[in-house]
């Protein structure tokens, strides 16, 4: 995929800066990590889709954070409440409360520990697997690991 997701970069090489962002490599788990001076302060996090949400999202984004539970220290459980979650996910159009209206391009964005939240850009042609899709649609899961990196 040669399309950037949002405004952070893949890695490339083991170390990119980008915006003042770095991407760091951890020696102890091979894992990678944006190193921005803000941490989750335990391992065990919730997550949750905002209601309203396409249900079928649900799947792929567990099987994203499942990928990053089986290469990092953290493991993520559904949350019951939307608003006691740490990870909060929604789907939003255009302008949205926070300031970073989503342009057509734009496929997601996401912000740091402890904020937590994952917004996808709801006017995309989302699918839940890749590889029946069409180039103007984009893969949940795909974006969802992108955007959730730990
Ligand atoms: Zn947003």
């Amino acid at each position: 995929m040669v399309k950037p997701r949002c405004n952070l970069p893949d890695l490339v090489n083991g170390t990119l800066i980008k915006r003042g962002v770095k991407l760091v490599r951890n020696p102890f788990n091979r894992s990678y990590f944006t190193y921005v001076g803000s941490k989750w302060e335990k391992f065990n996090l919730t997550w949750a889709l905002r209601s309203g949400s396409p249900p079928e999202a649900n799947l792929p984004i567990s099987f994203a954070l499942k990928t990053w539970a089986d290469s990092s220290v953290f493991r993520f459980s559904k949350a019951s409440l939307f608003e006691a979650a740490d990870v909060k996910i929604s789907f939003y159009s255009g302008i949205h409360y926070d300031n970073i209206p989503f342009e057509e391009d734009d496929l997601a964005h996401s912000f740091y520990p402890p904020r937590g939240e994952l917004h996808f850009n709801a006017d995309v042609t989302w699918v839940v697997d890749f590889r029946g899709s069409h180039c103007d649609t984009a893969d949940i899961e795909t974006i969802a690991f992108h955007e959730l990196g730990v």
